[in-house]
């Protein structure tokens, strides 16, 4: 087997796709003409391999009847990480034991349905808590920065095998899409319950301790996998009075910003004033055009994050008396909006004090003050983005997609001055890149605090163990050492592996 690469127009790319076996696909627009490059599987000969031949994507994942197995492995927590630790422990032969606190999937939509329509949020069932953790209605764009942690493709296959479309096998940014990964996270779970695994919904871990009395009892030598994410912060206070090592770590908390999409098709794709495409089925071929900004004010990065096009704007918080919005799209990537957080950078020395849970008290203060101008609970107050960088107050507000609904607020006047000046200056600054972004079309929601994890729970870097608790295995988002879905399931499978090789 061979392959050859590409670079041709949206159109011949699309086309070759349908056909033929890809192995890379990305679109550049950094021209004015749009061109994708594109990576054909062929055999020896060079000619293309049919897209439905019998070769096999991947090999298939090996799961072992683990029902009796002589080891277990305790897993706090059924977000990426805890399921790919889980799925890793069935591959070699370990029983996994999963405690999660949230609901499973099914009972989870209707808490989330709830919420949306603004009937009241479920503090231990939302969009963070739950069969899958904050993966579940995520977006489900499918990649990660880091290239070293380990066998990124083998999570892209895993997600495939479990129901995930091919391109995630191949994009430079796969996307699952929020209507299609709740099914891919309920096909994991039957997967761990049908080799022997356990999963307890709706069962809060509160104390480390008592953990161990019920569950070690003789096997004083069971290790345990802590994959809480990063909204459990009542779960940090609970290992904190438990004598756990924390850190507190920098991460990033801003507002959550809607354009219309046609709008950033037009800026990104570089479209005429009409906003229409040469060729109208550009955006079948390539997708709604997305973007990846960032900036530098006053010593801070200040970036977008996390950019849905065609997507809508979630409430994402885990608290009552707190505001918190994020973004997900379908998989067709559809609606008529194009969201992304916009984020400031804040570092552990911007916090005062030493307290290593400070930077949740920062988070917390912030979602009291968006829920406060909210004026009434997950209503998020929100500003034309022109009127926000101008000082302005909003009359009116564009229409958003942010179901719960939205209410006119000065962000610019309560946001903290090294949070909302910074983002003043980033809009300009990205405006000069792409001008008509800063655009009172476009309009920002408060707040956007639970980006990254503002807590890190040390491990040794050989064995992954916490650096004062051994058999704790810290992994995922909430650790402090992934960002992501796909970093986070990394992470997750390699504190399987370290834990399975203790023995
Ligand atoms: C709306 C939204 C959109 C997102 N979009 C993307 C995206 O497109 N791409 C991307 O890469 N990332 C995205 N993310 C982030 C991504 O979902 C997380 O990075 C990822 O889920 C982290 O995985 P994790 O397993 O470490 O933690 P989580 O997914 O947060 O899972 C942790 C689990 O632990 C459980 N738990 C916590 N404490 C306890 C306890 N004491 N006892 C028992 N259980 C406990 C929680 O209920 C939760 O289910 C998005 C997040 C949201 C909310």
């Amino acid at each position: 087997m061979d392959q050859v690469q590409l670079i041709l127009s949206p159109k011949e790319a699309y086309e070759l796709a349908q056909q033929f076996r890809v192995v890379k696909r990305s679109v550049d627009a950094r021209q004015r003409e749009l061109k994708v490059h594109l990576t054909l599987l062929t055999d020896d000969e060079g000619r293309y391999i049919p897209r439905d031949s019998a070769i096999p994507l991947y090999p298939a994942p090996q799961w072992q009847d683990v029902h009796n197995a002589s080891h277990e492995v305790i897993i706090i927590g059924a977000g990426p990480a805890g399921l790919f630790a889980a799925l890793t422990c069935i591959e070699h032969g370990v029983r996994p034991i999963i405690y999660e606190r949230g609901k499973e999937v099914s009972e989870r939509k209707r808490d989330i349905a709830l919420l949306n329509r603004n009937e009241g949020l479920n503090p231990e069932s939302n969009y963070c808590f739950g069969e899958g953790g904050a993966g579940t209605f995520s977006d489900g764009k499918l990649f990660s920065r880091s290239k070293k942690r380990g066998d990124m493709q083998r999570v892209m296959e895993l997600f495939h095998y479990f129901g995930a479309p091919d391109t995630v096998l191949y994009e430079a940014h796969a996307h699952i899409g929020s209507d299609k990964l709740p099914g891919i996270i309920r096909r994991m779970c039957e997967c761990i319950l049908a080799h022997g695994g356990e999963i307890h919904f709706e069962t809060c871990v509160t104390s480390l301790e008592e953990l161990k009395i019920q569950n070690y009892k003789l096997k004083i030598d069971t290790p345990v996998i802590l994959a809480i994410g990063h909204s459990a912060h009542d779960t940090y206070r609970m290992l904190y009075n438990e004598g756990v090592a924390l850190e507190t770590k920098g991460f990033a908390m801003g507002v959550r910003c809607e354009h219309p999409q046609a709008l950033i098709n037009q800026l990104m794709f570089h479209l005429d004033e009409s906003r229409k495409t040469k060729d109208e089925r550009l955006i079948d071929y390539v997708g709604n055009a997305s973007y990846s900004l960032v900036t530098q004010v006053n010593g801070r990065g200040v970036y977008s994050f996390c950019m849905c096009p065609g997507g809508h704007i979630v409430p994402a918080g885990s608290e009552p008396n707190g505001c918190v919005v994020n973004g997900m799209s379908a998989s067709h990537r559809n609606s008529p909006y194009a969201n992304s957080g916009m984020v400031v950078q804040i570092n552990p020395e911007d916090i005062p004090g030493n307290d290593p849970l400070r930077g949740l008290a920062m988070q917390e203060e912030l979602e009291r003050l968006a829920f406060e101008h909210g004026q009434t609970p997950n209503i998020a107050p929100a500003q034309r983005l022109k009127d926000f960088v101008e000082g302005k107050e909003s009359k009116t507000i564009p229409e958003c997609s942010y179901l719960p609904g939205i209410v006119s607020s000065r962000l610019d006047q309560w946001l903290p001055a090294h949070i909302g000046r910074r983002l003043q200056q980033g809009f300009r600054d990205f405006d000069r890149k792409y001008p008509g972004f800063l655009t009172n079309e476009a309009v920002i929601l408060g707040v956007e605090s639970r980006s990254s994890s503002a807590v890190r729970i040390p491990r040794d870097r050989e064995t992954m163990q916490s650096i004062s608790t051994p058999l704790l295995y810290p992994c995922g988002e909430g650790a402090g050492y992934a960002g992501g879905i796909t970093s986070s399931a990394l992470d997750g499978i390699n504190a399987a592996k370290a834990a399975i090789g203790n023995w």
